[in-house]
């Protein structure tokens, strides 16, 4: 018989927090706390293996699992001294998901399982609280029919609310008619009522009456929870968060414990320490007679936990420091236990039942960029952690949001601030505020940037969260959903601002007298939790001393060498400034496009639309002045250090002049008629440019082209060598596919470079000639292209296109399609293909090494500031990979954690 069930609690735990795959994360982390002897409810966890099969079997539980269930009950039941179903003593049970990594909000659980008709009298009996126990039915009867009897059943609601939204809507009615403020002060008499006529809405609505058994609830809500699996929620963010649908959740039933008992009871979340800001101080939530959701739910304010947790929003609200010291002491004294066995910061949820504290979770907490760095940085200094535990505890990724924006102080100091609220999410942001998911997503895909604005997120509006460039909501606490998604993505993001009226119907908000509309401009301050009505202008946040330590120490461990991709001496210094050892790409015809270019450009056309070597010859002369100020400022710049120069490589198709103004500018310079340079130019279009007429064809086409430029580098090297500095420069041949290329443009390179030395009377110039790799047959043939080429450089965006067949520029057209049908994990422009791309890169490493041992090897694609990308080069043994300049840290850590695992 296959194990399919895993106990943990004060008497008998079998996993542990190793046990993450098959357990999840929070049955293997209930496990442990139960094994540190915490005061753990007493429960079970149904393997990830389980929900496999289950979906294996089309939604039917394996044979073995019902008396597995019975038998690990009845253990629960011993323990707790309850029976399940038995109506004097009714024990009730939680119904918890729990994949491997956490998925927060996306999937379900249910609590208060076996509560019926049998039961509530025993239970109402033994606690003498009416009150509490039609609460936990209410809440039964509204999770169950949500999760169990609607969403896993696929009922596609006909009002389009969906029974959940219904139940809620009779709640808030009640409350409004009879002037509840809060769910605490709805009368007994009133909630019994509201529960039977839940019950009536349920049968109308879903035409099936409540299960009134326990034993056939909790079979439905287990098998719910591994539907939630497959969930349209769950499977948006496994998108998103690259998360294989092969894992499957876990299902935790546990012994219920109480937060909403009374004034003696309670519920909370807390970290270990500050998510926001990394500082050492317990941090959480907590309110007085409430069940487990509510705090996060945002339903009310929630309480600080203790004097640190007091802001603006809840200052008036005593601290559990304050109203339950003794359990408040417990719970510190926890963090402390748990802080030291997992040496990193904790999230914790916990409920007090009238007086006694439980423990119902624990995880790694997310955090934000800048508390991943204090905290490793604080933990090492306190010899918590060792220096290659503290490179490994900041994701790559989150590193962006150091580097990030945040708004201008200068200029925020003159802003009118709109609202202020909970700074959830570090950074600064500017958008147009739109006020559904729907709208910031489809606002996003027509590239206009949006703060989504949000009574209070929830997981439904994960995909608009995710599209707009920050998030704002009207309610909600440090631990609301909004706060801990955006949290994790490090997006910026301000909750519980209060004075924020929506008017979803009229897509409108108010502050105060203020009137905003949806595409008003907003910018939000996220690290402070404010908000302003116009645009702010946006700063970098890189130079923070702690993060130069952070980063020198990762340094110590990295073996691959980082540099940048950079076409102008101010990319070059900000690379620099961001740690760049070098440029891997120097795009010679940047200079044709952007500022200052017109000149360039318009020699560049003249030259292009020559049609005698003469001519052209005339044209490249005029532009070479312009080519080698260009290559030696930025040479100037990288003093010392590798500068690849690639050749020119697009389609001259893309300089083809457009419109009657610029073709007269050429036909004038070049003597002709208008009709001629269309005629001309006509010539030069191509259907297929990106294979097309590019690369190293131009200069076996026109040699004079490569001689002007590689004449350029010398000569710019040259008078460099005579100023006293010492330039490095690469000269690259781009979308070569045979060697022949490379020798036929050999001969050209040892011309000009006895040229420049004759020229400028010098003996030699250090410089290294060699190739991209970037199309699949040159990767094959790598040891004969090593015959000629001293270096490679895989140019892995045009090596993707050419392996997938994709064009880079037209896969908008299908890319979501072939990830939502799975059909690709990943984007491959975003993040190498290993399987294909990276074997043909393994490949031209191994045969280019045969030729020539010492070949240098490196990256240049926008792989090379992709983490997982990285990891793949330094495994690749490649020698270096080259980046945009924001993306150099990223790498540089990257490759500082691959040579930590790899040792
Ligand atoms: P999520 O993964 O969405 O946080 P959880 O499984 O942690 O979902 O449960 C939701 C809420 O219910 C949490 O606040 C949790 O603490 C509470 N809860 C879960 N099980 C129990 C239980 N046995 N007794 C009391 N509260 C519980
Ligand atoms: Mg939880
Ligand atoms: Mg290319």
């Amino acid at each position: 018989m296959t194990k399919y069930i895993y106990e943990f609690g004060p008497k008998k735990t079998d996993g542990d927090a190793g046990q993450k795959n098959r357990l999840g994360g929070k049955g293997a982390n209930l496990a442990e706390m139960a094994k540190l002897g915490l005061p753990v409810p007493p429960g079970f966890t149904i393997s990830t293996d389980c929900c496999n099969h289950y979906f294996d079997l089309n939604g039917q539980f394996p044979d073995s699992l019902e008396a597995q269930v019975s038998a690990a009950m009845a253990n629960i039941e011993a323990q707790m001294g309850m029976g399940f179903g038995d109506p004097d003593n009714p024990l009730l049970v939680s119904c918890r998901s729990g994949a491997r990594s956490s998925m927060p909000g996306m999937m379900e659980t249910i609590l208060n399982v076996g509560l019926c008709s049998a039961t509530i009298p025993g239970l109402i009996k033994k606690t003498g609280n009416e009150w509490f126990v039609y609460d936990a039915y209410r809440r039964l009867i509204m999770m169950y029919s949500d999760v169990v009897m609607e969403k896993a059943e696929q009922v596609v609601p006909k009002d389009g609310m969906g029974i959940r939204l219904n139940l809620e809507m009779m709640m808030s009615n009640l409350k409004n008619d009879k002037g509840y403020d809060n769910d605490t002060d709805i009368s007994t008499k009133d909630m019994k009522a509201l529960c039977d006529r839940f019950k009536k809405k349920i049968q109308e609505d879903l035409d099936e009456a409540f299960p009134d058994d326990p034993k056939g609830q909790l079979m439905g809500a287990i098998g719910a929870v591994f539907k939630s699996w497959n969930g349209k929620r769950a499977v948006s963010y496994r998108r998103i968060e690259h998360i294989p649908d092969a894992w499957g959740t876990a299902v935790n039933v546990q012994a219920m414990v109480f937060g909403n008992m009374g004034d003696t009871s309670a519920t909370g979340v807390a970290f270990t320490r500050d998510p926001a800001t990394g500082d050492n101080k317990f941090y959480g939530e907590w309110l007085i007679n409430a069940q487990g959701e509510d705090v996060v739910a945002g339903i009310r304010t929630p309480n600080p936990l203790n004097t640190d947790t007091k802001n603006t929003q809840n200052h008036h609200l005593a601290s559990l420091e304050e109203a339950m010291p003794e359990l408040y002491g417990q719970l510190a004294d926890i963090r402390s236990l748990l802080e030291n066995h997992y040496k990193d910061m904790q999230d914790i949820e916990f409920t007090i039942q009238e007086g006694r504290l439980y423990m119902l979770q624990c995880r790694v907490g997310k955090r934000t960029a800048t508390a991943a760095l204090n905290m490793a940085m604080d933990m090492l200094e306190q010899k918590m952690i060792d220096e290659k535990t503290m490179v490994c505890r900041m994701d790559p990724k989150v590193l962006d949001d150091l580097l990030h924006p945040v708004v201008d102080p200068a200029e925020e100091k003159t802003a009118v601030q709109v609202a202020e609220g909970l700074p959830a999410g570090p950074g600064g942001a500017w958008g147009q505020i739109v006020f559904t998911a729907e709208e910031a997503v489809k606002w996003a895909k027509a590239d206009k940037k949006v703060i989504l604005v949000r009574e209070e997120t929830n997981p439904e509006d994960i995909e608009g969260m995710r599209a707009a460039a920050a998030i704002l909501t009207a309610r909600g606490g440090m631990t609301s959903h909004a706060a801990l998604v955006a949290r994790g993505w490090g997006k910026c993001c301000i909750v519980g601002a209060g004075a924020l009226k929506i008017n979803l119907a009229d897509k409108e908000l108010r502050v105060g007298t203020r009137l905003f509309k949806e595409g008003d401009i907003f910018t939000l301050n996220g690290t402070k939790g404010v908000v302003y009505d116009r645009r702010l202008k946006m700063k970098d946040a890189s130079e923070n001393p702690r993060f130069q330590k952070f980063m020198a120490i990762a340094d110590t461990y990295r073996t691959m060498k980082v540099r940048t991709n950079a076409d102008t001496p101010e990319d070059a210094r900000t690379a620099l400034d961001f740690g760049a050892q070098g440029i891997g790409l120097f795009r010679t015809e940047h200079m044709f496009y952007g500022t200052d270019s017109d000149r360039p450009l318009f020699l560049l056309r003249k030259m292009i639309l020559s049609k005698t070597k003469t001519e052209r010859e005339n044209a490249l002369s005029e532009l070479f002045p312009f080519v080698k100020e260009e290559i030696g400022k930025t040479l100037a710049v990288m003093d010392k250090l590798p500068v690849t120069m690639r050749l020119l490589d697009p389609p001259l198709h893309e300089f083809i002049p457009q419109g009657r103004k610029s073709q007269q500018e050429i036909a004038d310079a070049l003597m002709i008629d208008i009709e001629e340079v269309e005629k001309r130019s006509d010539l030069l279009k191509e259907s297929n440019p990106m294979i097309g007429h590019r690369g190293v064809r131009l200069g076996i086409t026109y040699p004079e082209i490569t001689k002007m430029q590689v004449t350029a580098v010398f000569e710019a090297c040259a008078e460099l060598i005579l100023d006293g500095k010492d330039p490095r420069p690469e000269i690259m041949v781009p979308v070569t596919c045979n060697e022949k290329e490379l020798a036929f443009i050999r001969d050209i390179v040892l011309d000009c470079y006895e040229g420049a030395l004759e020229k400028y009377g010098l003996e030699a110039i250090a410089y290294m000639y060699g190739t991209m790799i970037e199309i699949p047959r040159v990767a094959l043939i790598a040891d004969k292209m090593a015959d000629y080429a001293q270096f490679f450089s895989f140019g892995t965006n045009d090596l993707t296109q050419m392996t997938f067949g994709f064009s880079r520029d037209d896969i908008g057209s299908f890319m979501n399609d072939y990830i939502d049908n799975a059909i690709l994990n990943f984007d491959p422009f975003e993040t190498l293909d290993q399987e294909a791309v990276g074997s043909l890169i393994t490949t031209a490493v191994d045969r280019g090494r045969q030729t020539r041992p010492d070949i240098k090897l490196g990256i240049c694609g926008e792989h090379g500031g992709d983490p997982a990308s990285v990891v793949f080069c330094h495994k690749a043994g490649l020698s270096y990979v080259s980046c945009s300049p924001y993306r150099v840290p990223i790498a540089r850590l990257a490759a500082a954690q691959a040579a930590i695992e790899d040792a």
